[in-house]
């Protein structure tokens, strides 16, 4: 799995909010030497050494709950897509309620997620080449029209864009998390709206895996003001959050997850009870 970050700033074109900064991850082209490097990594003492991850003490979600949104009418045309809405929706759930974040303990207390809702919308299309933009917009209008749980009355939820197949991100990557600002019309309260989205292949499996990395990291950094790592942890610029020093993949309930940092154990875990694949 291929990773890359990126801190460039957007602007909604609605004045209610601006998407300030981004984390993303995409899959093709890694380098040999990095490829390498980051598979020694999880071995080599000398490399693990160097990874060192410190909180900033900003946002956290310490109670994650995730409103799936799967966008768009392939998720509900007859026949229907594979994988279909009822499996990725089960194939989440079982993430959130295994042991697979029970790691995050050791950053400022974060515990397990749950399933907030799953919601299919089939009321617009995401662009053929979608930008993270498109997905805000998306969520905000969902928000606004109460289809969504508001954030302004929890402060917890992870909005999760799961994109039809048809449907590519405007760069190579594959997943993402940010947020923005979420301004309410009438009564000018406010909040930061977490949300992260994953393209679809076609495939479970590589779904699940975007899927646990941007959990993982919408937790310990939704904002990139949190858990952090040092100079020298991550050899790409922006964000460089606990999966990204990760590339290890493996089954939890028998469903395929990414591993991620572990600060107190100096090496890359997916707890489970599974063997790793
Ligand atoms: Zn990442």
């Amino acid at each position: 799995m291929q990773i890359e970050t990126s801190n460039s700033s957007i602007q909604l074109a609605e004045s209610s909010g601006i998407v300030q900064a981004k984390h993303v991850i995409r899959l093709p082209n890694l380098s040999d030497e990095t490829r390498s490097l980051l598979t020694e990594a999880e071995t080599d003492p000398k490399l693990t050494s160097k990874i060192n991850f410190t909180d900033h003490g900003g946002t956290v979600l310490t109670n994650v709950q995730v409103q799936l949104i799967f966008w768009g009418r392939e998720w509900d045309s007859n026949p229907p897509p594979s994988p279909t809405v009822s499996e990725v929706t089960k194939a989440i759930a079982t993430i959130l309620s295994s042991s697979y974040m029970s790691e995050l303990s050791q950053y400022r207390s974060i515990s397990s997620g749950s399933l907030l809702e799953s919601k299919v919308v089939t009321t617009s299309e995401p662009p053929k080449s979608f930008k993270n933009n498109d997905v805000a917009h998306l969520i905000q209008g969902l928000i606004d029209t109460g289809i969504v749980v508001s954030p302004l009355t929890n402060n917890q939820i992870l909005y999760f864009a799961i994109m039809p197949i048809n449907a590519k991100a405007d760069k190579s990557f594959v997943g993402e998390h940010t947020f923005f600002k979420y301004k309410n019309k009438k009564n000018s309260q406010s909040a930061n709206v977490h949300f992260a989205w994953v393209t679809n292949n076609g495939q479970l499996d590589f779904i699940t895996t975007v899927f646990s990395h941007e959990l993982v990291e919408s937790c310990t950094d939704p904002e990139g003001t949190a858990f952090l790592g040092t100079a020298g942890t991550c050899s790409q610029s922006g964000w460089c959050e606990i999966a990204d020093v990760c590339t290890n993949t493996g089954k939890v309930n028998n469903v395929t997850v990414q591993s991620y940092w572990s600060q107190r154990s100096s090496t890359c875990v997916i707890p489970s009870t599974d063997a790793p694949s």
